[in-house]
């Protein structure tokens, strides 16, 4: 299996090669050459896996360099039920004659960013090791994804986190969950600004290539291709539990941000599992909605984005949708950088006169957008129907699943969070806060550790240096 760049600038490389990379040298993203193919005979073996073992049959078509009994071991370490709660890992559970939830927010920091980080703690550890190298990353995060990343990190040898986060300005739990830790390889720094200062800060370190070189400075950001690759998993697990035969088609309906999700159900779809319709939901953030609506994407200018009930789904751009955009415009590098100087020109790219959105119908995409009213509706109904209380993300998505739901397909909605993560949006549906799981009922009482800084990038970077070498 070889990886190439979306913009065709990148010499065909190994997985090891761009495990602990962000974007490919020629500013695009990394996609496998060509995706693996499962025929029938190993949909109907991959039926009968859990798991740990269909991660290993399915990431092993995406990594080549590592030995298989290597892999399997470091896939057995983590999709543990120690780590996730069950011994399903992604329980998939019945809602209605047609309506399944595929659970895969039970890992550490209750969102479905868990068990694509935990695999990447296991994989950076293991290749480190082997080269002899460290690893410093550092990212800035308003909340999900930096807490995601450091509990798959924390105490991984050859690892350091320097997370920085807004002073103040994430909920009482996620600061929790964050500066609760005390692993001494994980360092939060709390900075006296918005998330997007924070943001600033680390586009400033990254711009010194030879601070960066000496400090081994790396990020684990939502375009890293490994995490892709460990989502591409459990679409193929909910379809084993869903189908009734091999030839069963499913949907999926998916809350949409960064369109890292459900590009990993895309992959899946063109990999060859039978899924009939993937739906993207997205919030008032609707960029992804319009595109697969009009055929226009029309990037956002950040003081236009919204602040949402749904926070994680806030975005201004789909960093990972230029993978899809790659596949659409037929795999050819040429087209695709052409396409993505209008974006950076103009803000927008238009497809609706063009071929390939003429074929667009075989991707088979849905989509649709939530509002906050509608959020807090859903979450009510479930909650009535159904006697179980979802997220406002969740609810994003089985809004528009609905939306879209055929009968006589199954549709698979992916909880994305747990509820107790965001416990205003369901005291404001449901009168009540949410059930919390075992274990985090006593999490905002636990002892805090950061450091405050003021947004200033050299004070930031001696800091860093002062802890690496
Ligand atoms: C990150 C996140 C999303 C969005 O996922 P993408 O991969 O960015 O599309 C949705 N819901 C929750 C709870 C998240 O944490």
């Amino acid at each position: 299996m070889h990886y190439v760049s979306t913009r065709g600038g990148m010499p065909r490389a190994e997985f090891k090669d761009i495990l602990l990379g962000g974007l490919a040298p020629d500013g695009g993203l990394v996609v496998p050459e060509r995706y693996p193919h499962l025929g029938v005979a190993e949909l109907e073996h991959l039926r009968t896996l859990d798991y740990p073992s269909l991660a290993f049959e399915v990431l092993s078509r995406f990594i080549g360099d590592i030995a298989p009994d290597t892999l399997r071991e470091l896939v057995a370490r983590t999709y543990t039920r120690e780590v996730f709660g069950s011994e399903a890992i992604a329980p998939v559970s019945r809602l209605d004659e047609d309506l399944y939830l595929l659970q895969v927010s039970n890992g550490p920091t209750l969102a479905f960013k868990d068990i694509a980080m935990q695999l990447l703690g296991h994989l950076f550890e293991h290749v480190l090791a082997e080269s002899g190298g460290q690893l410093n990353i550092l990212g800035a995060t308003s909340g999900d994804t930096g807490s995601a990343a450091e509990y798959a990190m924390r105490g991984k040898r050859g690892v350091q986190v320097f997370m920085l986060s807004p002073l103040g300005k994430m909920s009482p739990f996620q600061t929790a969950q964050m500066y609760s830790l005390d692993d001494p390889n994980i360092f939060n720094i709390a900075v006296r600004g918005v998330f997007d200062d924070c943001q600033d800060v680390v586009k400033a370190v990254s711009r010194d290539a030879d601070f960066k070189r000496r400090h081994h400075i790396g990020t684990v950001n939502s375009i890293n291709w490994a995490r892709v690759a460990a989502q591409v998993v459990y679409y193929v697990h909910a379809w084993a539990r869903v189908a009734r035969s091999v030839r069963d088609e499913v949907s999926f309906c998916v809350p949409s941000g960064n369109f890292g999700n459900i590009c990993a159900g895309h992959i899946a779809r063109q990999m060859g599992l039978p899924v009939r319709r993937l739906i993207l939901a997205t919030n008032e953030n609707d960029v992804l909605d319009q595109f697969f609506r009009c055929g226009v994407y029309q990037v956002r200018p950040p003081a236009a984005v919204h602040e949402t009930s749904s926070p994680s789904m806030d975005i201004s751009k789909a960093s990972n949708f230029e993978r899809f955009v790659f596949d659409l415009l037929g795999r050819d590098p040429d087209r695709l950088r052409a396409a993505w100087d209008a974006v950076e020109r103009d803000g927008a790219l238009d497809l609706s006169a063009s071929e390939a959105w003429h074929d667009i119908a075989r991707y088979a995409f849905a989509s649709g957008r939530s509002t906050h009213a509608d959020r807090v509706q859903t979450i009510r109904d479930v909650h009535r129907r159904y006697g179980r209380v979802i997220d406002p993300h969740t609810a994003d998505g089985l809004k528009v699943g609905r939306e879209h739901a055929e009968p006589g397909i199954p549709l698979v909605c992916l909880e994305t969070a747990l509820p107790a993560k965001f416990e205003a949006v369901i005291v404001e549906a449901l009168g009540t806060p949410a059930p919390r799981p075992p274990g985090y009922e006593d999490l905002e009482q636990r002892p805090q550790r950061c450091v405050e800084m003021d947004p200033d990038s050299a004070a930031i970077k001696a800091y860093i240096a002062a802890r690496t070498d």
